[in-house]
């Protein structure tokens, strides 16, 4: 394979349209995408006709409008090039106008109440900052999704407002220091996407997994991860060939996957691109997702993205590595080598730490799901507390500026900021700690809360935007001031000192952490319920309104969005756990107990000795009779669930499901695991976890 041949082959690449534009038409077009200006239609239109050669050529039939609503999936409505001539047959057209905008009809996908109050159609309109793709035989032209009345219905728009919002910020500040060449500041991220790869025929035995994604029941196999022999370990042929496979799909969308390696868990593994622009980096996550999946059913496998398939076993989480950067290659979370550039990295570094402390309450809703409520919070990495880990030697250096005096590595005894070097540091001993949720890591931070569905965009949406606050109060405070230098020292030794609760260099799976958390006034959203609701407190909807990131408006269409999600998740699970009991579990209980009671009648008659049969056949009635109950007590719940819909509010139903439900589901799966560990293999109606985690060849 040449890779430098198929790379980007199936996009419409800068590449391309070099090739196929007019001249002019190419310097509008990109002056157009720079600028952020709405395509006037003459060049929409020859854009449309060489997108359309383009993708013919290469077998296409179709385009369709690309976009993200709220399912955290990816929608796509087909529509062939045909158009009909007069004498009967047809031609293949695409014009400006299909290309910048279209109608799919949108009401069936979630708005929380939007389009009721103001209008039933939504549009979607070209996004040219994202480069048109192939898939399969249609050309698909990435999209925002909006009302009519321009409320964002999708997961796009907010994101580019959020870009904006930080470019603006950060433009206007930097010309404080100096730095006029630079004319756009872009927001980055590179996601390493987690997930596990079961094989298809066992999992197509386990309801739980095709209807929910997860594991419901399930018994620890002998073998967890204790090894830790999975880690980075010899990748297995045929994960192997589903990998290369994976690969060449995903350089043939230009998207430049780059780590490919097995995970903590046993059949988790993990593949990371090069980093891109938020925008760019979510849409081609959205594709690394879909590809994982279809290449997947290829390799008789599936792939599953839930946070958390197995119970015991590590979940898996999106790494967001988030670094903003100027149009001049800077990046300006890189500690420099000159004085200035150390300023400039001082002062977005602290705007970071600021952020995250005024609005640790948005960046965990902002990952909030049912799903990833049993990563955050529960036994494994990173905790629902958000702090920030900055290493030692970073560490040391902060909290030397924030006293006024200076690192050991100086001579002098204080450290002016924009005159002074930053001392060296190493930049891989910033990684050490796995456990935080939101760490520094030499030139960037990796917000490692993001579960392995999630898509990108909810989470650095608020990151961009929480930044652009921050570093405009920087502004207000600077853009005046006598002395720039005197202030910028005032400023960072005074945000550092105001900020300090939230950096944390310790273990943040430890028990401890959690009483020192709270000393600290950090908060602990431990579940959904808990942390969306936050979207609406009056300090965050200003923020996000402020930015034109989220109206008012479209904040509590969200929130209702996100819980409506929510329930919806807890009671598909909890009706998939009473099917699979009360059809799978029990009577395969009981036909294992039945054969029990037959060996045992013969048994008796030769006058054998009866302790095991009774010991076993006890035991299990006594589970089953535990699971029934479990079962029943869980229907009951269940109606009550949806007796409430009636009339209590969605967030009340979440705590509903969160607090009863939840808790009821637990009580039906002990009986039902301790089952599956006494019953022989041939009765069990499912894979187990040790067939499905270790099996695959
Ligand atoms: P690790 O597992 O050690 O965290 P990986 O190599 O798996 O590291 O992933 C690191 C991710 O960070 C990659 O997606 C990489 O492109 C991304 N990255 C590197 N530098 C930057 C940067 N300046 N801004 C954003 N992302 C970055
Ligand atoms: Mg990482």
């Amino acid at each position: 394979m040449n890779i430098p041949e198929i790379f980007g082959a199936d996009v419409f690449n800068e590449n391309v349209m070099q090739e196929r534009l007019p001249k002019s038409t190419y310097k509008s077009l990109k002056k157009t995408i720079r600028d952020g200006k709405p395509l006037d239609i003459d060049l929409a239109n020859v854009v449309a006709a060489a997108m359309k050669d383009w993708a013919v050529e290469k077998g296409c039939t179709h385009y369709t409008h690309w976009f993200q609503p709220m399912t955290g999936i990816t929608a796509e409505k087909h529509d062939s090039f045909i158009s009909p001539t007069s004498d009967g047959r047809v031609i293949m057209e695409f014009s400006g106008k299909e290309l910048v905008k279209g109608e799919p009809d949108a009401s069936s996908f979630p708005s929380g109440g939007l389009r009721a109050t103001f209008e039933a159609r939504g549009y979607t309109a070209w996004d040219p900052t994202s480069y048109a793709f192939i898939k399969g035989k249609s050309l698909c032209i990435p999209t925002a999704f909006c009302s009519y009345t321009g409320e964002a219905l999708d997961k796009k728009t907010p994101l580019l407002r959020s870009m904006e919002a930080l470019d603006r910020s950060s433009l206007r500040l930097l010309k404080l220091f100096g730095m006029d060449d630079v004319k756009r500041v872009t927001a980055n991220v590179g996601p390493e996407q987690e997930y596990f790869l079961v094989d298809r025929e066992m999992y197509s035995h386990r309801k739980d997994l095709i209807l929910a994604g997860r594991t419901l029941f399930g018994a620890p196999a002998p073998k967890g991860q204790e090894l830790e022999d999975h880690y980075f370990g010899t990748i297995k042929t045929r994960v192997n060939g589903y990998m290369e496979d994976l690969d060449e799909q995903l350089w043939r969308l230009g998207i430049t996957s780059k780590t490919k390696h097995n995970e903590v868990a046993p059949a988790q593994h993990e593949m990371a691109p090069i980093f891109n622009t938020t925008n760019i980096a979510t849409d081609h996550n959205q594709l690394v997702m879909e590809l994982m999946k279809r290449t997947a059913r290829k390799h008789g496998f599936k792939c599953l993205l839930h946070e958390k398939p197995f119970e015991g076993i590590n979940g898996s989480g999106k790494h967001n590595n988030w670094s903003v950067s100027t149009d001049t290659g800077v990046n300006l979370l890189d500690p420099g080598k000159t004085p200035s550039e150390n300023a400039v990295f001082l002062t977005y570094l602290v705007a970071v730490i600021k952020a995250v402390n005024d609005y640790q309450d948005l960046l965990r809703a902002s990952v909030a799901t049912a799903g990833n409520d049993h990563r955050l919070g529960a036994n494994e990495a990173p905790p629902a507390i958000i702090s920030i880990f900055l290493g030692d030697e970073l560490n040391e250096i902060v909290d030397a500026l924030a006293e006024g005096h200076k690192p050991e590595q100086h001579g002098k005894s204080t450290m002016e900021i924009g005159v002074d070097v930053l001392p060296d540091f190493p930049k891989d001993s910033t990684d050490r700690n796995r456990t935080s949720p939101f760490a520094f890591t030499g030139n960037k931070f990796e917000f490692r809360s993001p579960g392995s569905r999630l898509s990108c965009a909810g989470p650095m949406t608020i990151l961009n935007t929480i930044v652009a606050e921050v570093l405009d109060q920087f502004y207000e405070k600077l853009k005046d001031a006598e002395d720039f230098q005197d202030a910028l020292d005032a400023l960072i030794k005074e945000t550092i000192a105001e900020n300090k609760r939230i950096i944390f260099n310790g273990d943040g799976y430890s028990d401890n952490w959690v009483e020192e958390a709270e000393k600290r006034g950090l908060l602990n959203l431990r579940s959904t319920p808990d942390a969306i609701p936050v979207y609406l407190l009056d300090k965050n909807m200003e923020v996000l309104s402020k930015h034109g990131v989220y109206s008012r408006t479209e904040l509590e269409s969200r929130v209702e969005i996100l819980l409506d999600e929510y329930n919806k998740t807890i009671n598909i699970e909890a009706l998939t756990m009473i099917d699979m009991a009360k059809k799978d579990i029990l009577p395969a209980v009981m036909s294992y107990v039945k054969d029990l009671s037959d060996t045992a009648s013969t048994a008796q008659a030769l006058g054998a000795d009866l302790t095991v049969e009774k010991e076993l056949v006890t035991k299990l009635s006594s589970l089953a009779a535990q699971t029934y109950k479990a079962l029943t007590a869980l229907e009951e719940a269940e109606d009550k669930a949806n007796e409430m819909k009636k009339t209590a509010t969605t967030e009340e139903i979440a705590r509903f499901y969160h607090d009863v439900i939840l808790e009821r589901m637990a009580e039906l799966r002990a009986p039902a695991d301790k089952m599956e560990s006494l019953c022989g293999e041939k009765y069990w109606p499912y894979p187990t976890y040790e067939q499905l985690l270790f099996y695959v060849k």
